[in-house]
């Protein structure tokens, strides 16, 4: 395809997208197709010429659209819903053109640069402490991630990492080993399943806090199970806590559960994936009280932000950053 050709089709696409969207409302929402239903529609190995691509948009109607579960239709109720919007559709266009891979500042700086100061404005929106935010000194911050699963397990591995090396300072004969095997982490019964895939990757114990009757963490519970695990020598290092649960939008109390934390030397990471969106609205915020504690917050724009999959928003406190410079102060 030269770019003669890529401009015509580039249009017929926005076409077809377009109407996909327009007419969505009219598609049955969840496919009537069993398990193993496209292998026998499509060749067993990629053709040796090509097809036309007026035969590929043809096939994506026959055989991709009847096995697809249409998330954007007005009918879906399952799960949580996904954001989608014309102007983040033309944006993803823009950054297939660009094609860049930001893995660091010079490997492209608009990258970089428009992540950070994109990630403060998100976060001034959402009243994060300042201490969330890179601001001029471009230190800390927010950087997107894929997904909260995600967000989750570098949030853990920060975590493990940091309570090593302050056992390892303290008493330098300890192995990394020793230390993980004592390492317990916690959240409450009602968090995303995501957490305990965190906690069995980081290769680290993980309780589930019995949650009340509002389906919330609260203080005494947690202390419960702190003391327990102490005094059998285990080292709790890591919670999450969740602000709106995935299965019936609960909160933690983070009021109550953030001060221990601290008080504790536990990392706090706020699990805000679905429902963080809402605390842009000036009558939701109050339920984001209580981040000033947090370590660490994420939520997914691609959930209520009108952002297609995947844009994660995890943002650290700049404490975290400082852990990751080197003797002389650079950052590794
Ligand atoms: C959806 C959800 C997740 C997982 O989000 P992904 O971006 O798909 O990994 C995690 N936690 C909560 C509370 C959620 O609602």
């Amino acid at each position: 395809m030269n770019s003669g050709e890529f401009r015509r089709r580039g249009k017929e696409m926005v076409d077809f997208v377009a109407d996909y969207l327009e007419g969505i409302e009219g598609r049955q929402v969840y496919p009537d197709v069993e398990p193993g239903y496209l292998r026998p529609l499509i060749p067993t190995s990629a053709p040796e010429e090509p097809d036309t691509f007026e035969d590929i948009l043809n096939d994506v109607e026959k055989i991709i659209m009847p096995g697809v579960t249409h998330w954007h239709s007005p009918y879906f109720f399952a799960y949580f819903p996904t954001a989608n919007s014309y102007p983040a559709l033309l944006a993803d266009i823009l950054c297939g053109a660009i094609g860049c891979i930001g893995f660091s500042w010079a490997a492209s700086p608009a990258c970089t640069e428009l992540e950070t100061v994109m990630m403060d404005w998100l976060g001034k929106m959402l009243k994060l402490p300042e201490a969330f935010l890179a601001g001029q000194v471009g230190e800390g911050g927010g950087v997107i991630q894929g997904s909260a699963s995600e967000a989750t397990l570098m949030a853990l591995l920060a975590a493990r990492t940091k309570v090593v090396r302050r056992l390892q300072a303290a008493s330098p004969g300890l192995t990394q080993g020793a230390i993980m095997e004592k390492l317990v982490a916690y959240s409450s019964d009602q968090a995303h399943s995501s957490v305990e895939r965190a906690g069995l990757i980081g290769g680290v114990k993980l309780k589930a806090i019995p949650s009340d009757g509002k389906f919330a963490m609260r203080a005494s519970a947690l202390q419960e199970v702190l003391e327990k695990d102490k005094a059998e020598g285990l080292i709790p290092f890591f919670l999450v806590a969740t602000l709106g649960t995935t299965s019936c939008c609960s909160f933690d109390n983070l009021l109550e559960v953030g001060p221990i934390c601290n008080e504790e030397n536990m990392w706090l990471h706020i699990d805000a994936a679905y429902a963080g969106s809402s605390f842009i609205c000036p009558e939701f915020r109050h339920l984001l009280n209580g981040v000033e504690f947090a370590d660490s917050f994420n939520f997914n724009p691609h959930k209520w932000l009108l952002v297609n999959f995947d844009c994660s928003a995890m943002w650290s406190k700049k404490l975290v950053y400082q852990l990751r410079m080197d003797g002389v102060g650079k950052r590794v």
